[in-house]
């Protein structure tokens, strides 16, 4: 399979007082077509940066973002257009995503009719067809976003990025705020429309039990930086980055119940002035002298499981 976004190597620098905006640190990740890709962390640690940026809606300040092995930048105006489209992304809040004013059929048909992707002799089965694949009877097009429930509206959101026909969705934290019963439905229609359209996700979360669920592969981050990377099981069963045991030590099961981050002892420190060497040595118990001052860099502790410690030479 091609890679789809591959590298993303960036430094973003910050803009001082905006404390919205969260530094990356030469952070690179690759997604193939086809995967599902979990990004975790604690909130604070740049994920939502890093998704923004893949999803070309905040531009690297340094670097690049590879879409289909070309550089975005790179591209003519209509190839831009293009991977702009084939890349959607779903946020936490479905309400604030919707024109309050707009029925549920003038949400889904706007960009569609922007861009020219059906006309308008086609509007009525457009329009049905997305409502459908997100779990809607088309008769409730007529409705405007305050008739729905939560659930209702993030799948309202999720046919209108599909009515543009993308490729990738970029999901940031787009089941966080829905009550854990619609979450699994919100979820299970993302896997079946992965099946369905042949879509490529980044699912940007802080909930593990949520990423071990839907998640190919996992990618764990810390204040700016990717510290470990490996196929799910290997991340949940076999973690090497002393971070990611650290997330994972004593959570509840997932057949329990939610199964979110363990506070981390020590605080997060701020990401506008991150420690030196390795992000994480002033809450590490393995920390040593080296890393106080030397950044590690990824090594592969197993085939495609990448992790930078330096505990692993
Ligand atoms: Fe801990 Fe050092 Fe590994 Fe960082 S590099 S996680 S401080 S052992
Ligand atoms: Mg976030």
């Amino acid at each position: 399979r091609p890679d789809l976004a591959a590298k993303i190597a960036l430094s973003l620098k910050l803009a001082k007082p905006a404390p919205v905006v969260h530094a990356l640190d030469g952070v690179s990740l690759s997604i193939r077509s086809g995967e599902v890709v979990g990004l975790v962390g604690e909130s604070g640690c740049g994920k939502s940066t890093l998704g923004r940026v893949i999803a070309g809606i905040a531009a690297p300040t340094g670097g690049n973002v590879l879409w289909k092995g070309v550089d975005r930048r790179a591209m003519s105006a209509a190839e831009q257009k293009e991977a702009g489209l084939a890349t959607q992304m779903i946020f936490q809040n479905p309400m604030a995503a919707l024109n309050p004013r707009m029925t549920i059929e003038d949400i889904i048909w706007e960009a569609p009719k922007t861009h020219g992707l059906a006309s308008s002799a086609e509007r009525v089965s457009y329009v049905d067809n997305y409502l459908t694949l997100a779990g809607f009877d088309p008769s409730m097009k007529a409705r405007y976003p305050h008739q729905f429930s939560g659930g209702q509206r993030q799948r309202v959101n999720i046919a209108r990025a599909l009515a543009v026909q993308p490729q990738f969705l970029v999901c940031d934290e787009s089941v966080a705020a829905l009550d854990v019963s619609i979450q699994a439905q919100v979820i299970n229609l993302f896997m079946d429309l992965r099946d369905r359209l042949d879509l490529t996700y980044l699912f940007v979360s802080h909930d593990l039990g949520v990423v071990e669920h839907i998640s190919d592969r996992v990618a764990i981050m810390y204040l700016g930086r990717i510290v470990e990377e490996a196929p799910v099981e290997d991340v949940f069963r076999r973690p090497n980055h002393p971070y990611t045991k650290a997330l994972l030590a004593e959570v509840p099961r997932i057949e329990t119940g939610k199964r979110r981050f363990k506070a981390v002892e020590g605080e997060l420190p701020s990401p506008l002035d991150p420690p030196r060497g390795c992000h994480f040595h002033p809450r590490c118990p393995f920390a040593m002298e080296r890393c106080r001052v030397e950044v590690p860099i990824r090594k592969e502790v197993a085939p495609r499981h990448l992790s930078a410690c330096h505990l692993n030479g």
